[in-house]
């Protein structure tokens, strides 16, 4: 048997263990240090951003970004429903209620016009949404120009979700700095990593200053421990952060790597009836491409289902996974309104996410077109990678 070919997996540049022994030398082991400090500005100069705070998870970031923005219990956030649950579940950490909307055909991210339609029957009922968070699923940057119009003739604050896409960008200006907040994520499959950590960054200085003050236990000036706000223990660590500045020194290579890989799905495909990719609308989208998503259509592509294929690929120790579950059909959140038309619906029946990591040789990738081909009935063609 073929050894097991992942989704995602950490892709080490080689700086890694460099940052990581000078923890160690210096006994910098503590949620703080120079390897933090040096995280921190290299993620704000890539983003072109004010400033950036390293955190625990990407999930802690959208906690604190709520938090930051004033949203209390009772409130109400708008959501992507097509989404990873973490973008929702700080929201109600918080006690406030998440309000989803549907996504658009074309970037499978937040409809603007589902969203101006939820942000309309919210004022009605006298509710103004405290925050919009749309997600760059995959890695495909969502439609910002529109959304960040809506956003300012209404008034309500964007916590950009760019969790997936760090690396892409909309306009030539980075997937994370458009809105008054963006999240990333360093978790172990996400483009880079430092096994897990995330970051909070914005253009505001006082306000990377205040989440660093409440992710390190809301601690006033004063030489006893001294506490007027609750606070939370969300720092990363030195010692992960040394991952984080050798991973960042790669970062364009990787995104380049995902690229690459997604053309070369796109080639190996082609004539395959009933498959789609998620694509880019215009030359104005750049993905990361963090995964190649596909939509299989079962009545153009002989039956098979996302799901036929999904299994035969781990059948041959191949992992693949569907797209995400609508947060408004989980059984946790499907009491809170939703706004949209089932597009979301649609692509979660028929879609699946393809092995994309930045480590697959040659090798593997040949050996995953032989097992879409053969699934495919096709004949072998050659395909330069
Ligand atoms: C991974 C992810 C998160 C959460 O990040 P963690 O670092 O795992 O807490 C949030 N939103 C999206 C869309 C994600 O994919």
């Amino acid at each position: 048997m073929h050894t097991k070919i992942w989704l995602s997996s950490p892709h080490m540049g080689g700086n890694e263990m460099r940052y990581v022994q000078e923890a160690f030398e210096s006994n910098w082991v503590a949620p703080l240090g120079p390897n933090v400090d040096e995280f921190e500005k290299s993620i704000a100069k890539y983003l072109n951003v004010g400033g950036a705070s390293a955190l625990s998870a990407g999930t802690a970031a959208l906690h604190l970004a709520l938090i930051l923005l004033g949203v209390k219990s009772g409130d109400e956030v708008l959501v992507q429903s097509f989404t990873f649950s973490a973008s929702v579940n700080p929201i109600c950490y918080l006690g406030a209620t998440p309000v989803f909307v549907d996504s658009e055909e074309d970037t499978w991210n937040m409809c603007p016009k589902a969203l101006e339609k939820a942000i309309e029957s919210r004022l009605a009922k006298g509710m103004k949404p405290k925050a919009i968070i749309p997600v760059h699923l995959y890695g495909m940057p969502a439609r910002m120009e529109e959304i960040c119009a809506i956003a300012k003739h209404y008034s309500i604050p964007i916590i950009e979700d760019a969790a997936e896409a760090l690396g892409a960008s909309y306009k030539n200006k980075k997937i994370g700095s458009f809105g008054d907040f963006g999240v990333l994520s360093f978790n172990g499959n996400k483009i880079i990593t430092t096994s897990g950590g995330g970051a909070l960054v914005s253009d505001a200085p006082e306000l990377i200053r205040k989440s660093r003050f409440l992710a390190t236990q809301a601690r006033d000036e004063a030489p006893h421990y001294q506490h007027s706000q609750l606070g939370y223990n969300y720092r990363m660590s030195n010692v992960l952060a040394g991952i984080g500045r050798g991973q960042m020194e790669v970062l364009d290579e990787r995104v380049k790597k995902r690229r690459r890989i997604n053309a070369w799905y796109r080639e190996v495909l082609q004539d395959v009836p009933g498959v789609s990719f998620q694509t880019e609308p215009g030359d104005e989208y750049f993905s990361n491409f963090w995964l190649t998503a596909i939509l299989v259509d079962p009545e153009d592509s002989n039956g098979i289902t996302c799901e036929t294929l999904r299994l035969a690929l781990l059948k041959e120790n191949i992992e693949s996974r569907p797209l995400w579950k609508p947060m408004h059909l989980q059984p946790v959140f499907q009491r809170f309104p939703f706004f949209g038309t089932g597009v979301s619906e649609r692509f979660f029946e028929q879609g699946l996410c393809l092995p994309s990591g930045s480590n697959l040789s040659d090798e593997d990738l040949e050996f995953i077109k032989r097992v879409l081909l053969k699934i495919f009935h096709l004949k072998n063609k050659a395909i330069l990678t």
